[in-house]
Formats: structure tokens, sequence, C-alpha cells
């Protein structure tokens, strides 16, 4: 959703207000030792939050729940029994703006529709904490610069949930093709697509988009992800089949391929009316990778094959949620750069952009 230029300007005004004391929360003083672990606060209690963002936080050591927000009186009730949250750290979208006052709270982890998340973002900046936020981070270019310049003015980090650099198959298999283990890369394939039931997935305005902006964006980060560069040529065709109810508003499937600056092509389809699973084979001149499946929560699997010897990666077992929040946690108490902060979101924004435009006009966009 559009943030206006008068909500940013008393965003701005608040940040003042709010800065030295949310700078006081997180970082460590003279008299006061740094925190262990940041207090994170989950906005949204959907199925992510309820099935997998709240139990990885009682894995997490450098993190731990803080709030909710929800706008469903139950679920936060419920949520608030089994995470032994109390009432005054359980807030709705109405009262959300009051969280800077809750010094238990560092950090905001949005996982609302894709299309709020800029305004959530914001507003969380805006209240004096750092935000982490769900891909997509928006729904268009002008957003993903919006939230990195709020963050940036309130002096705030961002960074983007992409589970994909702490997922030990897809971070060997970016190891490797960096390595030229499998000689230079020639051709990425990936796949993912699943038939959407529903709701705010299928609305433009929550959306921003059809499967491109939920999950083909897996395909797309994963080329980047591997190869290290930026698309330099996309080209896409849109699949929008009129006698299907649901897709009066959003793509039902994309075919895309992206154009890499060393040579590498990524051909890639996404859909919201096919079980494509989720998978991706790297092509390099002297060998390949299978991932397959690619991006699971967990249970991902990785062959290989360098100079004709066919391998299985024996990937160690980890939780990418506890990981990416851990990480973040980490990067504020540090001092460090994240590996996924706003620019990274921005660069998938930029290609998925491009992408809705190749097809529109029906020819290849540079960048
Ligand atoms: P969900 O529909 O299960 O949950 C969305 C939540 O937003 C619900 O609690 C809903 O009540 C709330 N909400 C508030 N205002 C709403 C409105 N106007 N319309 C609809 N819902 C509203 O969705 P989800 O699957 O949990 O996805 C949430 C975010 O997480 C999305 O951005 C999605 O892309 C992302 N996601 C990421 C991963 C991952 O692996 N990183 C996986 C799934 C979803």
């Amino acid at each position: 959703m559009a943030i206006s230029r008068r909500e940013l300007i008393l965003a701005a005004a608040a940040l003042h207000a709010v800065g030295r004391r949310a700078l006081a929360q997180t970082m460590p003083s003279a008299t006061q030792p740094a925190r262990k672990a940041l207090g994170w606060a989950i906005v949204g209690l959907g199925n992510l939050s309820r099935r997998q963002l709240l139990p990885a936080l009682t894995k997490t050591s450098r993190a731990r729940l803080a709030a909710v927000v929800s706008g469903s009186p139950e679920k936060d009730r419920a949520v608030g029994e089994q995470y032994k949250l109390g009432a005054a750290h359980r807030y709705s979208y109405e009262t959300f703006d009051r969280i800077k006052d809750d010094a238990d709270v560092d950090v905001v982890y949005v996982v609302l529709p894709n299309g709020m998340h800029a305004e959530y973002a914001l507003r969380a900046a805006a209240a004096g904490k750092h935000v982490f936020c769900e891909k997509p981070m928006a729904t268009t270019v002008a957003d993903c610069r919006r939230m990195i310049d709020g963050c940036a003015a309130a002096r705030r980090r961002l960074s983007i949930a992409y589970r994909m650099f702490f997922e030990p198959n897809l971070t060997e298999a970016r190891r490797m093709c960096r390595a030229g283990e499998i000689g230079k890369v020639t051709s990425i394939t990936s796949r993912f697509g699943f038939n959407a039931g529903g709701g705010w997935r299928l609305d433009k305005q929550l959306a921003g988009g059809g499967p491109l902006m939920d999950i083909g964006i897996y395909s797309l980060s994963a080329a980047r992800f591997l190869t290290g560069e930026e698309p330099v040529e996309v080209s896409a065709t849109i699949e929008q089949p009129a006698d299907d109810p649901r897709f009066k508003q959003v793509e039902a499937a994309m075919d895309f391929t992206l154009k890499f600056p060393g040579g590498a092509v990524a051909e890639c389809k996404t859909a919201y009316n096919a079980n494509l699973g989720a998978s991706v084979r790297v092509v390099g001149e002297r060998g390949w990778i299978n991932l397959n499946p690619a991006f699971g929560y967990w249970g991902n699997q990785m062959t290989f094959a360098r100079d004709g010897k066919v391998e299985w990666f024996k990937s160690p077992a980890v939780d990418t949620f506890a990981a990416e929040i851990d990480d973040f946690s980490r990067c504020i108490m540090e001092d460090k750069p994240s590996r996924t902060p706003g620019e990274e979101g921005l660069r998938d924004m930029l290609v998925i952009e491009a992408l809705y435009r190749a097809a529109a006009e029906g020819k290849p966009v540079r960048l």
C-alpha cells in the first residue's frame, strides 16, 4: 500500500522523539550491559507466524518473543496463553503504534499480506524498532525505496526474510558455483508452483501480483544467489485463463527468462494453477547440481556431479527460520551488516517489475 508524503513527514517528525530511547534499548551503554537476546514482535498471526515463526522463536538464542500484533482476539488470546505473553504485549492493528512505548520490543517482524509490508515496516521504524520483513519486501520498487529510506532516517536496521541465505543445500550449491566446481555456469532451470485456493494471494492490491510475487521470487532470487550476478535482460509470458475464476486480478502462471552477464541463462516457471513442486537445476561446463525439493521448510535434497562423478550432499538439519531470526539479532547486537538488507529485497523487486513489463510489452526488457 502506498504511503503518503504527509505520513512520511509525520513519521520523520516522530523519529526525533523516539530515536534516543530506541538506541538505548538495543545498544549497550557504560551502565547497561548488552542484552543476550533481543525482543521480537510478530505482526500478523497467519499460517507462517503460527506454524513456523512462533515455534522457531522458542529455539533461538539471540531472540525471544516479546509481542504479537493481530486483528483476531481469538488468535491473540490463544497465542498469549501458549507462549505466556501478557496482554500488555499483545496489540491490535489499531493499537500497533503504542509499541513504541514497549521497551521489551527491539525488532518488529512484518508477516502480513505483501501489500501491507511497506506501511507496517515504516510504522515500526517510526516507533523506533528495527524491522525484519517477509518476502517479497513490498509490491513496488517505490515502496521498497521508501522502506529503505524510512529505516535509514530512523537509524533502524532493515532486513528481509530470505531463508535461502541460511539453507545448507542452497548455500553449498552457491559455494560450488562460485568456486567453479561445476565449471562455468551456463544454465539454471527452476520451477515453483502449487494450486492456490483463494484469499489475499489472489487479490492484486494485497498481493501485488500472482505467483511471481509469492513463489516465483524464489526462483529469481536463487538464480541471482547462485550466479552472484544481476540479470541484464529479462523476458516473460503470462498465463491468465479467462475461464478460471481465481485469476481475475493476478496471473495464473508465468514463464520467465533471466540473462546474466557471465553468460548463464535462467529459465523459470511459477504457477498458482499447477503443482510444479519447487526445484532448481544448475548446469555448468563440467557438472551439474540438482536441488529438489529446493525451497521447502525442511527435507530439501541436493545431488550433484563433478567431472562425471555423481554425489549426494549430506545436508545438516537447520531450522532456517530460527537461523535468520538469530542472525538478524546478532547483526543488530554486534553492529554488523545483514546478509539480506532492504537493498537485497529491492534488487528482486527491480527484476519483478521488469518481468511484468516484459510480459505486458511482449518483448525482452534490458536492465
Ligand atoms: P496468511 O494469510 O496465513 O496470514 C496473513 C495474516 O495477515 C493473517 O493473520 C491475517 O489475519 C493478517 N491480515 C491483516 N490484514 C489483512 C488483510 N487486509 N487481508 C488479509 N490478511 C490480513 O499468510 P502467510 O502465508 O502467513 O503469509 C504472510 C507473509 O509471509 C506474506 O508476505 C508471504 O509472502 C510470507 N510468507 C513467507 C514464507 C517464507 O517461507 N519465508 C512462507 C509463507 C509466507
